[in-house]
């Protein structure tokens, strides 16, 4: 089965690994979980180090030379999309409370002298620290990527897709990027979107513009709501994403639509009950949280035990969703 065939029969489970997630050792082992639980379609960082570990990763646990069903996608976005932005501590402002460090699911915060700091690999940008900290010593940046420089070497790694976040009202620079995406790979490309720049019409114009040159069934639309809040597995997390969803389904667009952005154990399930025509769900805060006290340990892929007990949890997350969709 190729990708199309994967979206046509709706049983797409997209792990995110996290766009900004540049940790190939744990993306290393979020591959090898979730792939032997299931799930068929992997969401990376744009950057060789990561796709060469998530290829490693899924070699673990599927012997190379098998026929495989697991397609990896690799994400860039614009300056100002969450998902690639990077948190920045201030040193001068920081009161070293250590809230930030608690919340942090990635543990990306670690106290460096009597301050706290990023580590950026680990840092997906989420917001969490930024929210809690008493005196606003957290900013947020974004690197400008060439994409003509930065994805071709990605292709050739062998990628089945590539994604732009595109969460922003910059609708000129985000169509400049899309266009280069459509030079640099022939095959499929996903655009993530939500409606926090866009009016319901405004929505479905910028997406109408963005397919107008591509072949029927070619685009994704991978319609967010809430990103990286799908950790606590509630119901109000996802429901953000299902609207957006849902205006895109109304749409009657030739794009196939996967559901992201606070997705959790619920996101499936919702989708069903508000009849939305959905082909997958991409869950990743909430997929990385239920095996992280497994993930984290350092002999997480050699300890068969601890292996084996993340990819029962894991498992019954893709099972129910795909049960679902
Ligand atoms: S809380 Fe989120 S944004 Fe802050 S450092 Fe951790 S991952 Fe990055
Ligand atoms: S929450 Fe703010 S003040 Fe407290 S340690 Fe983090 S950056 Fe420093």
């Amino acid at each position: 089965m190729n990708l199309t065939a994967i979206l046509k029969n709706k049983r797409c489970f997209k792990l995110v690994c996290g766009a900004g997630n540049e940790d190939a050792v744990e993306v290393e082992k979020l591959v090898a979980v979730y792939a032997k639980a299931g799930a068929n379609y992997f969401d990376l960082s744009a950057r060789e180090d990561i796709v060469r570990a998530a290829k490693r990763g899924l070699e673990r646990v599927i012997p190379k030379g098998k026929p495989t069903n697991y397609f990896f996608n690799v994400s860039v976005g614009i300056a100002g999309d969450p998902h690639v932005r990077k948190a920045l501590i201030t040193g001068q402002k920081c009161k070293a409370c250590g809230l930030c460090q608690k919340v942090c699911q990635q543990k990306a915060i670690l106290p460096e002298g009597n301050k706290y700091a990023v580590i950026k690999t680990r840092c997906i940008g989420c917001g969490a620290c930024a929210e809690v900290c008493p005196v606003a010593a957290i900013s947020f940046t974004t690197e400008n990527k060439d994409l003509n420089l930065v994805l071709p070497p990605l292709v050739k790694l062998g990628l089945d897709s590539l994604e732009l976040h595109a969460v922003t009202d910059d609708e000129e620079t985000a169509y400049a990027q899309w266009l280069a995406m459509n030079k640099i790979f022939p095959g499929i490309l996903s655009l993530c979107l939500d409606r926090s720049h866009l009016g319901d019409k405004q929505l479905i114009a910028r997406i109408k513009r963005f397919i107008g040159s591509r072949n029927d069934f070619t685009t994704i639309i991978q319609a967010d709501g809430a990103p990286m809040s799908g950790g606590d597995d509630r119901c109000n997390t996802t429901l953000q994403a299902l609207a957006t969803a849902d205006i895109v389904n109304k749409a009657k667009l030739p794009v196939w639509l996967l559901i992201s952005g606070g997705t959790n154990s619920k996101t499936a399930k919702l989708s069903r009950l508000f009849e939305i025509n959905a082909q997958g769900v991409a869950i990743g805060s909430f997929a990385r949280k239920i095996i992280r006290k497994y993930i984290d340990r350092s002999d997480f892929l050699e300890n068969k035990k601890v292996f084996n007990q993340a990819c029962k949890i894991a498992k019954q997350l893709v099972d129910k969703s795909l049960k679902y969709l």
